[in-house]
């Protein structure tokens, strides 16, 4: 640890939209780096050149700046230490703990295929191990195609790895693969420079899925071998979609882009996530009390299910708890004339932004019914809404629901739904809705008299 300050990073590949499995990651190394008061780190994973985009990088930062994880410092690239990288595989090769192997994919296939026929785990056969330094340079020099592998398979030995979740992981050597390190057309993959940048970068943990467990005893034994100090491990269980299977679109596994252009709160995307597989968080809707509350060592070993539902449950908490204001903007993107007073009337009545679009009546007298609103509107015929404009005009400075409806009622000899919801219709748009006290003082006397007047003239037409 560089002065004992945890330092923890979000190393993606800028070659997608961030996704959810992205999102939890981010949170966890940020919520932990927040909690030890260390350093959160963005690095981009940029190194396969054909797939990286800048505009990946970018839209990569303006959702997690979304989200309100914000990173330390400048944000990292891969690519920019590829000369490093690239001395640190000589410097492996030279110690003998790198070698290039020329199999073909087909020579590959053919052994995998044997050693399953076998029962065997589909591990490269050490073939191109041995082979003399010199004849493997100048077969390589002839043009011949070969990758890099890591020389990690042995008959002895162990890797051992600290894990915070788990007492402690040793991986003897011969259970081990030879993993490839470069590609055949010079690309590295992603355990040496991944191992590497943390190393340089001074990252003190790495808290990510547990699909890396082996990938981590590889870095961990090249670290070794390259004179670096292995980070400390958290691999969490995995997030998997609803189902149990891998988190896909079909399984509720969306970009973050497209739950903005839903219209979902940031928050209740961190805060669905910030508890799964974390027994006890608590049900606060901001970050400083999931920073408090976070306790790495309760992290769960076992996979977690994404629940798109639930994410949309805290969306609607967030919109009945915040402040209007604080909910105009996303109101008025789909409701240009609203004002903080609409929504303080509606937000009760929200689960999503666009509900808010089932209330348009409310600031517009001549937007048009729905087809039930309609057909309740028919049913309670011009003559209901007749009398009750007269009775509302009839004295302007007393008008408010109760005597109105009170007499209304008397009048017309209807009551409860058969009285309210005419007028629910006429006045909102909707069905269902806020209290109508709150609406008529929302509307005003001349509010809920040009409503009352519009719908006559459309029953009349
Ligand atoms: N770029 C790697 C990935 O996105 C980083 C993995 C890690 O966190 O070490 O899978």
């Amino acid at each position: 640890m560089t002065n004992g300050q945890v330092v923890t990073r979000f190393a993606p590949s800028p070659t997608g939209f961030l996704h959810l499995g992205n999102v939890r990651t981010a949170l966890l190394n940020w919520l932990f780096a927040r909690q030890q008061s260390g350093r959160f780190l963005l690095r981009f994973e940029d190194t396969d050149r054909s797939r990286s985009s800048e505009l990946y990088e970018r839209a990569i930062m303006e959702d997690l700046d979304w989200l309100g994880l914000h990173w330390d410092g400048k944000p990292g690239h891969q690519s920019e230490r590829s000369a490093i990288h690239q001395q640190a595989l000589c410097r492996l090769a030279e110690q003998g703990h790198a070698y290039r192997c020329f199999c073909s994919e087909r020579q590959l296939e053919l052994d995998r295929k044997l050693a399953a026929s076998r029962g065997l785990p589909p591990r490269y056969v050490g073939r191109c191990r041995h082979l003399a330094r010199h004849e493997a340079e100048s077969r390589a020099m002839e043009g011949e195609p070969f990758v890099w592998r890591l020389a990690a398979r042995d008959t002895q030995g162990k890797v051992e790895l600290c894990d915070l979740l788990r007492d402690r992981v040793c991986f003897e050597r011969s259970d081990l693969d030879d993993p490839v390190l470069v590609r055949s057309d010079g690309r590295f993959t992603f355990l040496l420079p991944n191992a590497l940048d943390d190393a340089l970068d001074g990252i003190t943990h790495v808290l990510r899925g547990d699909d890396h467990l082996t990938n981590s005893a590889y870095q961990v034994l090249m670290l070794h071998e390259l004179g670096h100090m292995p980070p400390v491990y958290v691999h969490h269980g995995l997030l998997l979609g609803a189902d149990g299977a891998k988190l896909s679109k079909r399984t509720g596994g969306t970009s973050v882009r497209e739950l903005r252009e839903q219209g979902l709160l940031p928050m209740a995307l961190v805060q669905a996530m910030a508890r799964l597989g974390h027994p006890n968080m608590p049900d606060d809707l901001d970050l400083q009390t999931l920073i408090r509350s976070f306790d790495i060592r309760r992290l769960s070993t076992s996979a977690v299910r994404w629940d798109p539902e639930r994410m949309w449950r805290w969306h609607a908490r967030l919109i009945h708890e915040s402040e209007p204001e604080t909910l105009l903007p996303a109101i008025r993107e789909r409701l240009p004339q609203a004002d903080a007073e609409f929504v303080r009337l509606i937000q009760a009545n929200l689960e999503r932004f666009e509900d808010a679009l089932k209330y348009r009546r409310l600031l517009d007298p001549h937007a048009s019914l729905s087809r039930e609103a309609m057909d309740v509107a028919r049913q309670a015929g011009v003559g209901f809404y007749r009398t009750a404009v007269s009775l509302w005009e009839e004295d302007p400075k007393a008008s408010d629901w109760r005597t109105w409806t009170s007499r209304l009622g008397g009048q017309t000899g209807l009551k409860g739904r058969d009285l309210f919801l005419p007028l629910r219709v006429a006045l909102t748009g909707a069905l269902a809705g806020p209290e109508m006290r709150a609406v008529v003082d929302y509307l005003g006397y001349e509010g809920v008299r040009d409503r009352m007047r519009t719908i006559m003239e459309v029953l009349e037409s």
